[in-house]
């Protein structure tokens, strides 16, 4: 269906601006790239005419054409603008009027049913009343979808801040005019006090305020010093002082104009949102056409237009001054079915910047802890406190939700569907007391469900904004809430078979309940959690099995709590045992990121912002003997620190017989042989240790990852005797080199669990067994198509590596970075599109057969495929099938990709018959971005490829 909505200029500037702004360029490019939207306005000023021209009367300013909704219906729309900006409508409502009506005849020529009143326009008139009895189509004023999304913002920035609106004092500024008359309503149910705010007396505030037995006051002012929320919805603007809101206060700002004064915050302790916003459907485009709105972001009242138009529905919907509250829920349940977001939050036009929410929470919590002190001395001079019945004495605290509307209800009892994880219902239950005038931030809930839904948004805002912004784009970075055996589900529910295994730490799986058992017996126990200097049962416990299965003769053990730490022990065992300096260590190699195993990981790219590293560190080929024997004759190096298999680096397999060869060149040198099994440990090539494959003895072993059995985090550096006694054997050097943390109760019965499942459920035989079958059925895959290069590795140490992508293809991305923008923010990009092939099997593998994979870091070509060693047999199948089919697909399109850039290039035109063909056994999904069955994610196993099929 077709739909109109109007709009004026919003002040003399924009009014300006529009003068020179042709068919609405400029305000396309608003938002976009502000290179090119300097440089076309420094042009459309300098080509025409500076001097004021008189704007033309209603004219379309924008075409919103072929917009689907994510269920597929579809709509388009004009926008067309009067030429008057909010104060002139104000000043002369009639003319502005007939303005309006003007615009509703040219929409109703050009076959618009519907027509939607922007802003000021609506508010005219009599709320679009005296316009729907004159206009040949439907008229609404959007007013119910700006509503309800002005409630959704409010409950997003409550959960964001914990604050609990049942608490809190809320103003409601601009009654009785529609919007907040209705706001009111539906707020009056759900938060500790509500005061409502009139220009002047009215009998119609006056009766509002009385059925919802509220405060009506006409000062301003006098309502910010007495609330902690402010919504506002006036029809004149500037009507809110910045300086007079209370600390901690959170204001929405519903208002066009704006009601809060000036054009940016000036406070870090109050939030100012832009109320009323929502953000269109994944489907549409993106691109704005209003001043100040971008990336997708529209005031609802067009919203509410838009989803009329794709209901088909031609009726009058939000007229007159009683907003109807089921009709507001009603478009509002209907617009998060087409993929209206309501979740994004906007202060002053922009999207609310991560230090701006962070500041105000720092403020908050700080008045949470004012507010219990307080609590506290006046319980302590009442003498009230309570002893509990262990003997604690507790301070009269009341726990409170994160907060509480998240039942998923809507006010009159009805489920809502279609609606995201964040939407929150207009009506729905608070728990909790009413309070006075205070606000309320609440504790917030820590258990996995709960957490989840904001989860992904806090770890961009305070712990990687860098993995959300790459993966959430494209959907591989996941939020993870259970995880059992060899699967991970997602809070959708959805099952993911992990091939990561916390990049080796998870070769029992998830949660082994085993593990579990130990870990819940050790608590049950009341074992002591840290006795440093003393003696620990379990520590004890776990050296000595440790050294019953480490090689010969590594007999001492040290505990610490990760890799990288172990790596740090075993380097300054080394240095200190033996009185040299220098450290050997390969190419490639990775054994942890704190400053000294960095300063031995073979990656100059993690090295080098941090130097200067530690010194006299040296690098040698991985793999070469010769090279290595050179260094070594230096008889410099205290140590040579060494993967049995390159895992990080890109799963390099050294040639055979190489570590062997190593520990002998190390025993002629007096070097001693460090080999790092943090990621080939315990069982994952295949043996417990991977020094086994080849018989070698070292000298310092160090451990970690699966150590923990999945569930906690340890290291263990096991070493020579001679070498501990000799470096730490005295009273003045025995605690020469500790760890706080080191040999935790806990952590050393997941230790010991983790040993004695590995043997007793025969993993080891279990590593070897599915890494041959994966390890055939990747070869298979591999000789026959084009797309890989090779697989390699032991055990289920696997790394599937990718061919980049052809140069003609990287040439052409190259080229479509019209203003290499790309290549100035992130270095080597051309490796990055290289590696395009093995992010998209990741990104394939995930989303459409919910199998989780990650490319190794440091080589990006490759795919790491290091599942736990339960993996079953089927499990295997089910694998290999999925990775035949993603890339038999990808090879085929990047064929036909190829085929066609460069006969494009060379000018030829592309018939179909010269593109290769699609091999038989291959199910392109066509149209399914979708992903399949949530419940079954795993597909069944299919065929595998067949030899040589297709690709001829
Ligand atoms: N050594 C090796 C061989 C590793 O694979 C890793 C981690 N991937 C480390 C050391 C560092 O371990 P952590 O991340 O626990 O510090």
């Amino acid at each position: 269906m077709r739909f109109a909505f109007v709009v004026h200029p919003l002040s003399e500037q924009t009014k300006a601006l529009l003068q020179w702004d042709e068919g609405g360029n400029l305000r396309r490019r608003w938002g976009g790239d502000l290179m090119e939207f300097c440089s076309y306005l420094h042009h459309q000023i300098t080509q025409r005419s500076i001097a004021k021209q008189q704007l033309p009367s209603v004219r379309v300013i924008d075409e919103l054409l072929g917009l689907v909704s994510s269920t597929g219906a579809t709509a388009e729309g004009r926008l067309y603008e009067i030429p008057l900006d909010a104060e002139e409508i104000l000043a002369d409502p009639v003319h502005a009027m007939d303005y309006v009506a003007e615009a509703t005849q040219m929409a109703a020529d050009w076959g618009a049913e519907i027509v939607g009143l922007g802003s000021m326009t609506g508010v005219i008139g009599g709320q679009g009343t005296w316009l729907a009895e004159r206009a040949p189509i439907a008229v609404t004023t959007g007013n119910s979808l700006t509503v309800y999304a002005a409630l959704q913002n409010l409950h997003q920035v409550c959960a964001e801040t914990d604050l609990d609106l049942k608490q809190a004092a809320v103003a409601v500024v601009g009654v009785p005019g529609s919007i907040a008359a209705a706001a009111a309503k539906v707020l009056a149910g759900q938060c500790g006090k509500l005061l409502l705010v009139a220009r002047r007396p009215t009998a119609r505030a006056e009766e509002l305020a009385e059925q919802l037995g509220a405060e009506l006051l006409f000062d301003i002012p006098h309502a910010l010093a007495r609330s902690t929320v402010v919504l506002s919805a006036t029809s004149t603007g500037n009507c809110i002082d910045q300086h007079l809101l209370r600390s901690g206060s959170i204001v929405v700002d519903v208002a066009v104009p704006t009601d809060v004064r000036g054009s940016a915050a000036l406070r870090h302790d109050v939030l100012f949102i832009t109320g009323g916003l929502s953000r269109v459907p994944e489907t549409m485009p993106l691109d704005s056409m209003f001043l100040g709105f971008h990336h997708g972001m529209i005031p609802s009242c067009l919203g509410e237009t838009m989803v009329l138009a794709l209901e088909q529905r031609a009726e009058c919907y939000s007229l007159g001054r009683n907003l109807d509250a089921e009709k507001i829920n009603h478009i509002g349940t209907l617009a998060a079915g087409h993929g209206f977001d309501f979740s994004r939050l906007y202060s002053f036009g922009q999207q609310i910047e991560p230090s701006t929410l962070i500041q105000y929470r720092k403020v908050a919590a700080q008045r949470r802890r004012k507010r219990l002190k307080t609590a506290d001395k006046s319980t302590a001079n009442g003498n009230r406190s309570e002893a509990t019945a262990n003997g604690h004495t507790s301070s009269r605290r009341v726990e409170r939700p994160a907060n509480g509307h998240a039942n998923g209800k809507l006010g009159n009892g009805k489920a809502v569907s279609g609606r995201s994880p964040e939407q929150q219902p207009l009506g729905g239950a608070v728990n909790g007391q009413a309070g006075g005038d205070g606000e309320q931030h609440g504790m917030p809930s820590t258990t996995v469900a709960a957490l989840s839904a904001r989860a992904a948004r806090l770890h961009e805002r305070y712990i990687n904004p860098v993995l959300i912004g790459v993966g959430g784009k494209n959907n591989f970075t996941k939020t993870f809430v259970r995880g059992e055996g060899n699967y991970v589900w997602d809070a959708a529910g959805r099952r993911y078979l992990d091939l990561v295994a916390g990049f080796g730490s998870l070769n029992l799986g998830h949660n082994h309940p085993r593990v579990v058992a130990a870990i819940t017996a050790a608590l049950a126990a009341q074992a002591p959690g840290f006795a440093q200097a003393s003696v620990n049962p379990l520590a004890a416990a776990l050296a000595e099995r440790l050294a019953d299965i480490a090689p010969r003769n590594l007999e001492m053990v040290f505990f610490a709590n990760s890799g990288t730490e172990t790596v740090e022990a075993a380097l300054k065992l080394a240095r200190i045992a033996t009185g040299r300096a220098g450290l050997l260590h390969c190419e490639g190699s990775f054994h942890g990121k704190s400053l000294g195993s960095l300063s031995v990981t073979g990656n100059p790219n993690y090295q080098k912002p941090f130097g200067p590293l530690v010194p006299e560190c040296k690098a040698v080929r991985f793999g070469d003997l010769e090279a290595l024997e050179r260094a070594l004759a230096s008889r410099q190096f205290a140590a040579f620190i060494v993967e049995p298999i390159q895992a990080e680096g890109g799963v390099i397999v050294p040639p055979e017989g190489y570590l062997r060869e190593a520990q002998e060149l190390c025993r002629a040198s007096e070097t001693l042989l460090i080999v790092d099994e943090v990621q080939t440990g315990m069982g994952r090539t295949g043996e417990t240790f991977a020094v086994e494959h080849d018989g070698v003895e070292p000298d310092i072993m160090t451990l970690a990852k699966s150590l923990g059995g999945g569930l906690m985090p340890i290291g263990a550096m096991l070493c020579r005797r001679d070498l501990w006694h000799h470096a730490y054997g005295t009273l003045q050097t025995f605690a020469l080199h500790t760890s706080t943390f080191g040999g935790g109760s806990l952590a050393c019965a997941a230790g010991l669990a983790a040993i004695a499942t590995l043997e007793e459920e025969n993993l080891v035989q279990q590593a070897r067994e599915r890494g041959q079958q994966l390890l055939e059925g990747l070869s298979k895959i591999c000789a026959e198509c084009d797309l890989l290069r090779e697989v390699r590795g032991r055990g289920l140490l696997l790394g599937l590596e990718f061919n980049p992508l052809p140069d003609t293809i990287v040439a052409h991305w190259r080229q479509m970075q019209s203003q290499g923008m790309g290549y100035f923010l992130v270095p080597q990009i051309d490796k990055l599109v290289e590696s395009v092939p093995s992010m998209y099997a990741m990104q394939n593998l995930l989303n459409e057969f919910g199998i989780y994979t990650q490319v190794a870091r440091s080589n990006p070509l490759v795919l790491r495929i290091q599942p736990p060693l339960t993996i079953t047999h089927d499990e295997v199948d089910t694998v290999l099938a999925a990775i035949a089919e993603v890339c038999f697909e990808l090879d085929h399109s990047n064929k036909i990709f190829d085929t066609i850039v460069v006969k494009s290039t060379l000018g030829e035109h592309t018939r179909a018959s010269e593109l290769p063909p699609l091999p038989a056994h291959t199910h392109p999904r066509k149209g399914s971005s979708g992903s399949r069955d949530h419940a079954e994610p795993v597909s069944a196993p299919r065929e595998s490829a067949p030899k040589g099929s297709g690709r001829e």
